[in-house]
């Protein structure tokens, strides 16, 4: 579990504003906290309600003691009053949030406190949201709302106003792969993880999965095809590559990491070798700096990012990356 203070290293506004109404007990009745994935709000969520209950807190600080029968039974999503909703789905419900204001309308288990958090607030239907908003106009006292979103903009304004709004910035690969490093992943990989803008949910998924070790692998063999006329990088796309990618955010992924290696080239050229994310391919791009110049390697991330584009507007997987790879074919 994270502290504030470590939150507050990548967040510094928006952990300050909260620490202070939690010391000086001056709390909101509801809270927005806004910003991309994987930018601490969660975090800040869960220590929010694990403060909020803790047996033992010291009272001029705002770290829960992380030991309690209240801070462990929050950690573990077990605590009676306090209640996690997430989209059912596509969407959150108006069910859900029926069934929240009826179990608010008991009292509380353990006191009369109660906190509720909404994952991906944006995603509630208008029927869910009106609900709600009659919920925010008539707070009881002792009732904490915290609504999470990525897409602000996509929130009701009516619901805005009621919320004291707590913006979570994007963090930079930097701070990505100290976050990373600090989860025991190790450098070289965090490096890579952090540079494809990876939250730590994708990290859980990705580290150590045998697809991704996969995707990696058959990354570099596509690119050592098409850096050898006598490949036939075609072949091996049909072969290989449509076999291995082929969900939608599979195959951006796959081109994600393309872009990697080939930015990386771009920096090798470039004399920035401090800047190479994939460490372990300097061998390669050493080697390859020679078959493609640097206005070729420029060309060749224009048309990444152009097939990235196109994958993203629906155009067929397997023609977006015939053309792809007739591209980048030496
Ligand atoms: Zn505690």
């Amino acid at each position: 579990m994270e502290t504030w203070e470590q939150l507050r290293d990548v967040q510094p506004v928006a952990t300050r504003m909260l620490q202070n109404s939690i010391v000086k007990n001056r709390m909101a009745h509801a809270y927005l906290f806004h910003g991309p994935k994987g930018t601490g709000k969660q975090n800040a969520s869960l220590l929010f309600a694990m403060r909020y209950f803790c047996e033992s807190a010291d009272p001029q600080s705002s770290e829960p003691c992380g030991s309690c029968r209240s801070c462990k039974r929050i950690q573990s999503g077990n605590h009676p009053d306090v209640h996690w909703i997430e989209p059912d789905g596509q969407s959150i419900k108006k069910d859900q949030i029926e069934f929240l204001q009826k179990e608010f309308t008991y009292t509380g288990l353990e006191s009369n406190q109660k906190i509720y958090i909404l994952s991906e607030a944006d995603k509630m239907t208008t029927n869910a949201a009106n609900r709600l908003l009659k919920f925010l106009e008539e707070p009881s006292q002792q009732t904490v709302a915290i609504l999470m979103t990525e897409n602000v903009g996509s929130v009701l304004n009516t619901i805005l106003s009621r919320c004291q709004r707590i913006q979570f910035h994007a963090l930079n690969d930097d701070d990505l792969y100290q976050q990373f490093v600090e989860q025991g992943i190790p450098e070289t990989t965090a490096k890579m993880f952090a540079a494809l803008n990876f939250d730590l949910a994708d990290v859980e998924t990705y580290n150590q999965d045998s697809w991704f070790a996969e995707a990696r692998k058959i990354v570099i063999q596509l690119i050592d095809k098409v850096m050898n006329p006598k490949e036939e990088g075609y072949l091996f796309l049909h072969q290989v590559w449509l076999q291995h990618f082929q969900e939608r955010h599979q195959h951006e992924l796959g081109i994600d990491l393309l872009l990697l290696w080939y930015q990386d080239l771009m920096s090798y050229h470039l004399g920035r070798q401090d800047r190479i994310v994939l460490i372990d391919q300097t061998d390669r791009l050493k080697q390859f700096q020679y078959t493609v110049s640097l206005q070729e390697t420029k060309a060749c991330v224009y048309e990444l990012l152009q097939t990235k584009r196109k994958i993203a507007y629906n155009v067929h997987n397997t023609l977006a990356m015939e053309h792809l790879v007739l591209q980048l074919q030496r």
